[in-house]
């Protein structure tokens, strides 16, 4: 493995062109606890997807590099209270599991700038409800309720596999969830899935976004 992460990105981009069979397929760098540097330097290399799971560091970071025509997704549990101020930077949400967050971002004071955001619906694919995504039976209510709002657009799923189980077998729960969203809308097929451990198996299973952090970008700085 090369040090730079640039290197690291393309030598990744071409491991996945020999496994992607053809099939559109995302990437999103997932550059948490990085510094801004690194984006730019992936950016640099022509990289325009990157993923942050924590406000404000993804809104000091789509600052910085405003005006580069970067696509950001934000990947961390969403509050609340926050929602609409992700909404301001953030294109993509992957985490939309609750209808109380959809209200949020549908909420706010007339004059308000409020961008429509692309939604993924997160599922929880462990028992434990403390984890993020909705449970599983309450994913068609969620989807349908992002499908009717005016604020987001419905898009697909996502997920994160469990530490305790083998991912594909998690990855197959989620290929039938994604069919059970593409039946509230046809056009919702995105299927966020896969990390640096586990991409090969969400690939197989149907993922046309994975969420790649390490294996590009290097060990996260202390504190990730
Ligand atoms: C950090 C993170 C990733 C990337 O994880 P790696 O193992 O570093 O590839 C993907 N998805 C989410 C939701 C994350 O928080």
């Amino acid at each position: 493995m090369t040090d730079a992460p640039a290197a690291r990105l393309a030598a990744f981009l071409d491991e996945l062109e020999g496994a992607r069979q053809a099939r559109d397929v995302t990437v999103i760098v997932v550059t948490k606890f990085h510094p801004v540097e690194l984006v730019r330097e992936l950016a640099d290399a022509g990289h325009r997807d990157f993923g942050e799971n924590r406000h404000p560091e993804a809104r000091d970071k789509a600052a910085a590099l405003d005006g580069l025509g970067l696509t950001w997704h934000f990947l961390g549990q969403l509050q609340r209270k926050k929602a609409r101020q992700v909404a301001r930077y953030a294109d993509v949400l992957h985490s939309i599991d609750a209808i109380e967050l959809v209200e949020a971002l549908e909420g706010g004071e007339p004059g308000d700038e409020r961008p429509v955001r692309d939604a993924l619906v997160q599922v929880n694919l462990t028992d434990d409800p403390g984890r993020g995504g909705v449970a599983p039976e309450g994913l068609e209510a969620l989807a349908e309720r992002v499908a009717a709002s005016e604020a987001l657009r419905l898009r697909g799923i996502m997920a994160v596999a469990p530490l305790d189980e083998e991912p594909g077998r998690a990855f197959e729960r989620l290929a039938m969830h994604a069919e059970r969203v593409r039946r509230v809308d046809a056009s919702a097929d995105w299927i966020s899935a896969g990390m640096s451990a586990d991409w090969r198996e969400a690939l197989q299973h149907g993922a046309t976004h994975l969420r790649i952090g390490t294996a590009i970008t290097g060990n996260r700085p202390a504190g990730g």
